[in-house]
């Protein structure tokens, strides 16, 4: 009987990965701040995105890993975020091209355009992108000072200084949030 390796179909993963973001956080298991954290993402066709998380401590030898695939949930989801402080910005999130993204206290509703693309972000990359292309278009707006007034308010969220929601209403159901280490948000899922 002939039997062939076929080493093609291996493929070797580590390659592939995109470091998204690293980290320190304290271990879980001894409490010591010397815990390595890494969020990788893995682009997978027709699959979509998938996101390593790989954590080991440099003090007890203790590791994490997780694997979370961006599988379509098919059908319309509300995801609602917490954000009560610094920590809680770094929570990483997949926003698929579908996704709007809401914050109610702010009266703001940000509706992607025709060529959105999927993004990996953290809460804060999210709020750094508003205030990127807010303050510009405030003048032209029915009610610039209440506009700048947003912008201010976004600036101390950014800086931990202000709670807010975040609402990613997904047509397509394939955004998701992780909560990173540090992070305490809470997250709930609703079928809308
Ligand atoms: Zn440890």
């Amino acid at each position: 009987m002939n039997i062939t390796k076929d080493t093609s179909s291996t493929i070797d993963i580590t390659k592939e990965l995109k470091l998204l973001a690293r980290e320190h956080g304290i271990c879980p298991l001894c409490g010591k701040e010397t815990l390595e954290i890494a969020a990788y993402v893995y682009e997978v066709s027709l699959v979509g995105p998938i996101l390593l998380t790989i954590a080991s401590c440099n003090s007890c030898n203790y590791k994490f890993r997780d694997l979370i695939p961006a599988k379509s949930l098919g059908k319309k989801v509300r995801i609602v975020v917490n954000v009560k402080e610094s920590n809680d910005l770094r929570a990483i999130l997949y926003k698929s091209p579908t996704a709007i993204v809401k914050i109610p206290e702010e009266g703001l509703e940000i509706t992607p355009g025709p060529a959105a693309t999927g993004q990996i972000t953290t809460i804060d990359g999210v709020l750094e992108g508003i205030l990127y292309f807010l303050p510009p278009i405030c003048e032209q707006t029915d009610n610039p000072s209440k506009c700048y007034e947003v912008v201010k308010h976004l600036q101390e969220a950014m800086e931990g200084k202000r709670s807010f929601t975040l609402v990613i209403e997904d047509p397509l159901g394939a955004s998701f949030v992780i909560k990173s280490y540090g992070t305490k948000i809470d997250v709930s899922i609703e079928d809308i």
